[in-house]
C-alpha cells in the first residue's frame, strides 16, 4: 500500500477555487482550453529539449494531446506527453498560485468585489478550472528526466481545502488529467461537444489534438484528429480569418478581450523571420511594474517554441505588445543572456520597432479606435521620446494632446493638426506643463494667447516635464514653454498693451516691489500678457522648470529655489489700485500677497500657507 500525504492549499488557491466555481457557470467549457493550454506548454518544453540536446538517448516521439471521454466512470481524461512534473513540481504548481497574472488579478477582486462574473472570464485562470465542472480531479504524471516509472506522483483534490500526494507507476513520462465530473456536468461527455470546444479555442495549436474513436463493427478502438495543428503564424496571410488572428491572440495571451489590431508579417532575404505583432485593447494589469518580466513576446527559432516573455525584442516604450516572433538566424540553444549582447537581437529589435511603429500609425486613422489605444498606452509610449530618440520623430507624430481650441480633456490633437492651424506668422510650438488639466487649462499664462487667437498645447501627465525636456522640436517647429520668457512673442501679438496707468506711480510700485522682495525673484517688470490677472510668474528661457523642480524636490533632491521674472499688469485694477496706496506697511503686505498668489497659481503651493492666508486676513482688516 502506497503512503498518502495529505497537503493543504495555500489560502489564495482556496479563495481562488471558491470563487471560480461559484463565479463561472455561464462559462464552464473554458476548463478544456486551459488543460490544452497546460499540456502544450509541456509538450513545448519536452520538444525544445529534445532539439537543444543532441546526445539525448531519449528517443523521440510523437507528441500529442489525447483526450478520453468515459461514460461509464463520468471522466474526461486529458493526457499528453510533455515534460511531466516531479514530486515537488506538483506540489508547488498545483497547490499555489504560481501566475503573478492570477495573483494581481486576486488581488484587485477584493476592491472590485462586485464586477466578479465579469472579471473572472477575462482570466487565464489555469488548471484549477477544472474544479468548475469536477468534484473530483486526479493528475498522474512522471517527468520525462525521471527514468524510473515508479517515481511517478499522482495528486488528487475535490477542490475544497485539500490534496494528497501519492507515489505512483506510470510508464509513459507525461501527464494525465482525470476530472470526475459533477452530475448536472455530464453533457461534457459527448464528443461533438468536445470537438466543438477544441475547434474554437485550441484549433491552431501546433501539436496534434486527439479524441477517442470507437469503431462498433470492428470494435476496435482509435485516436482522430480534431484540431488543424498548424502554426498559424506560417500560413499565408489571405488563408487566416480574423477570428482565427483573434483567438490566436487569446491563446498565446490569456487575455479575453480582443486585440484592436495586429500586423502579421514575413521578412525574407538578410534577415529571416515572421513576426506576428498584436495591440490589445487593455493593458495588463501589471504593465506599470517595471520589475514584472512578463512583457515581451514568444520567441520561436524555426518554428520551435524557445521562450515567453522575451522582451529583448521591442524597446520598453512598446511593451505592451504581445506576439510571436518565429526566427531562423537564431541558434536553438540560445539563452536569456545572450539574447542579450547578440547583433542579430539588436537588428531584430529594430526592426520590430519600426513595424510597431508603422502598425500605431496606421491604427491613427481610425479615430475612435485611436483614443481607445491612446488612453491605455499613450503614456507608456511617451517614455519613448527620450528613449528612442533615433524614432523620435514618428513617435511624436503619434502623440495626441490637449489644448485651448480643443478645449476638453480628451487628448486628440496631433502635432501636425496644430502646425497646419497656426497663423503664418507663428512659428513656434506653444505648450504648458501643469499638474492637472484644471491647473494647466486655466493658467494665467494663457490669457495673451487666448486673446490673439494662437492654440498652445496643455501637457498634465506625470511624464510630460520629462518628456518635453526631450522633445525640443517637430518638423524644424522648436517647442516653446508658455510660462518661459520668449523673444518672439511680440512677432504674434497684436499689439503690447499700453498702461494706461501714470508711468511714474508705477515706476515706483516696480521699484519697491524688487526691494520688497529683493533676492526672491531674479526681476520685476511690466507685463503685456495678462488680461484678468494682476500678476505672473516667469522663467528665463534656459532655466530650470517649476515643474521640473517638483519632480526633483518629489525625488529627494536638493535643488536651489527658481528663479521668478514677476510681471504685473499695469491695466489691471489691484495694479492701479495698490500703486495709488499710501500706506509703506500696507503696500508691502499686498506686494507679498501679489507675489505668493503668483507662485500659487504657477506651483499649486507655498512653502508657508498658513503666512500667506494670516497676510490676506490683515489686509481685510485693513481695508
Ligand atoms: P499557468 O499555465 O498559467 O502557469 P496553470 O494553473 O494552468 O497556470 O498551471 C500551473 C502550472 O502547473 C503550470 O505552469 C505548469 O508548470 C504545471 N502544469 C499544469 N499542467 C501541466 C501539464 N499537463 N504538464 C506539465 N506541467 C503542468
Ligand atoms: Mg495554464
Amino acid at each position: 500500500m502506497k503512503k498518502n500525504e495529505k497537503y493543504s492549499f495555500q489560502s489564495e488557491t482556496k479563495q481562488l477555487l471558491h470563487l471560480m466555481i461559484h463565479s463561472l457557470y455561464s462559462n464552464k467549457e473554458i476548463f478544456i482550453r486551459e488543460l490544452i493550454s497546460n499540456a502544450s506548454d509541456a509538450i513545448d518544453k519536452m520538444r525544445f529539449k529534445f532539439l537543444s540536446n543532441e546526445h539525448s538517448d531519449q528517443k523521440y516521439r510523437d507528441m500529442y494531446i489525447r483526450i478520453l471521454l468515459d461514460k461509464k466512470e463520468n471522466k474526461i481524461v486529458i493526457s499528453d506527453n510533455g515534460i511531466g512534473m516531479t514530486k515537488q513540481e506538483i506540489i508547488n504548481n498545483l497547490g499555489t498560485i504560481a501566475n503573478s497574472g492570477t495573483k494581481s488579478f486576486l488581488k484587485s477582486l477584493n476592491k472590485e468585489n462586485k464586477k466578479n462574473n465579469q472579471l473572472i472570464g477575462k482570466f487565464g485562470v489555469g488548471f484549477y478550472s477544472s474544479f468548475i465542472v469536477s468534484d473530483k480531479v486526479i493528475v498522474r504524471t512522471r517527468h520525462a528526466e525521471e527514468l524510473n516509472q515508479n517515481n511517478g506522483t499522482l495528486w488528487k483534490s475535490d477542490g475544497k481545502g485539500e490534496y494528497t500526494i501519492t507515489s505512483i507507476t506510470k510508464k509513459e513520462y507525461g501527464t494525465d488529467v482525470e476530472l470526475y465530473l459533477k452530475k448536472e456536468e455530464i453533457d461534457f461527455l459527448e464528443d461533438w461537444k468536445i470537438c466543438n470546444i477544441v475547434k474554437k479555442y485550441s484549433d491552431h495549436i501546433t501539436i496534434p489534438i486527439e479524441i477517442q474513436e470507437y469503431d462498433k463493427k470492428n470494435k476496435v478502438f482509435s485516436w482522430k484528429q480534431i484540431n488543424t495543428a498548424q502554426a498559424l503564424w506560417t500560413l499565408e496571410k489571405s488563408k487566416i480569418t480574423d477570428d482565427q488572428y483573434k483567438n490566436f491572440y487569446k491563446h498565446i495571451t490569456q487575455d479575453m478581450n480582443d486585440p484592436i489590431i495586429w500586423s502579421h508579417n514575413k521578412v525574407e532575404g538578410t534577415q529571416e523571420y515572421i513576426s506576428l505583432l498584436y495591440i490589445p485593447s487593455k493593458s495588463h494589469w501589471d504593465i506599470w511594474n517595471r520589475d514584472q518580466k512578463k512583457n515581451g513576446l514568444k520567441l520561436y527559432i524555426k518554428r520551435i517554441y524557445i521562450m515567453d516573455n522575451a522582451e529583448q525584442f521591442l524597446p520598453s516604450y512598446l511593451r505592451f505588445i504581445k506576439g510571436i516572433l518565429d526566427t531562423n538566424d537564431l541558434p536553438l540553444n540560445v539563452s536569456r543572456e545572450m539574447l542579450q549582447e547578440n547583433n542579430i537581437t539588436h537588428s531584430l529589435k529594430t526592426s520590430i520597432t519600426k513595424r510597431v511603429l508603422m502598425l500605431i500609425k496606421q491604427l491613427t486613422k481610425n479615430n475612435s479606435q485611436y483614443q481607445i489605444f491612446w488612453k491605455e498606452f499613450g503614456l507608456i509610449l511617451k517614455e519613448g521620446i527620450a528613449e528612442d530618440t533615433k524614432n523620435q520623430e514618428k513617435i511624436a507624430e503619434l502623440l495626441r494632446f490637449t489644448s485651448i481650441k480643443t478645449n476638453c480633456i480628451e487628448q486628440n490633437l496631433s502635432l501636425s493638426e496644430y502646425i497646419q492651424n497656426m497663423p503664418n506668422n507663428q512659428e513656434k510650438i506653444y505648450f504648458l506643463t501643469a499638474d492637472s488639466y484644471a491647473t494647466v487649462s486655466t493658467s494665467p499664462h494663457l490669457e495673451i494667447f487666448k486673446k490673439n487667437n494662437i492654440d498652445v498645447l496643455l501637457l498634465c501627465d506625470r511624464i510630460d516635464e520629462w518628456m518635453m525636456n526631450y522633445l525640443t522640436d517637430f518638423k524644424g517647429k522648436k517647442f516653446q514653454s508658455v510660462n518661459k520668457i520668449d523673444d518672439d512673442l511680440n512677432k504674434i501679438v497684436h499689439e503690447k498693451s499700453k498702461s494706461n496707468n501714470s508711468l511714474k506711480k508705477i515706476n515706483t510700485l516696480l521699484l519697491k516691489i524688487q526691494e520688497v522682495l529683493k533676492e526672491k525673484i531674479k526681476k520685476v517688470q511690466l507685463s503685456y500678457r495678462l488680461i484678468d490677472t494682476p500678476a505672473i510668474l516667469l522663467i528665463e528661457k534656459d532655466a530650470m522648470s517649476t515643474q521640473m523642480s517638483k519632480l526633483f524636490m518629489a525625488a529627494g533632491q536638493n535643488i536651489p529655489p527658481v528663479q521668478y521674472i514677476f510681471e504685473i499688469n499695469p491695466n489691471h485694477k489691484l495694479i492701479k489700485k495698490i500703486s495709488n496706496l499710501q500706506d509703506d506697511k500696507n503696500i508691502n503686505i499686498w506686494i507679498q500677497i501679489l507675489f505668493e498668489e503668483a507662485l500659487l497659481s504657477e506651483r499649486g503651493s507655498l512653502d508657508n500657507p498658513n503666512d500667506f492666508i494670516n497676510k490676506i486676513n490683515q489686509i481685510f482688516i485693513n481695508s
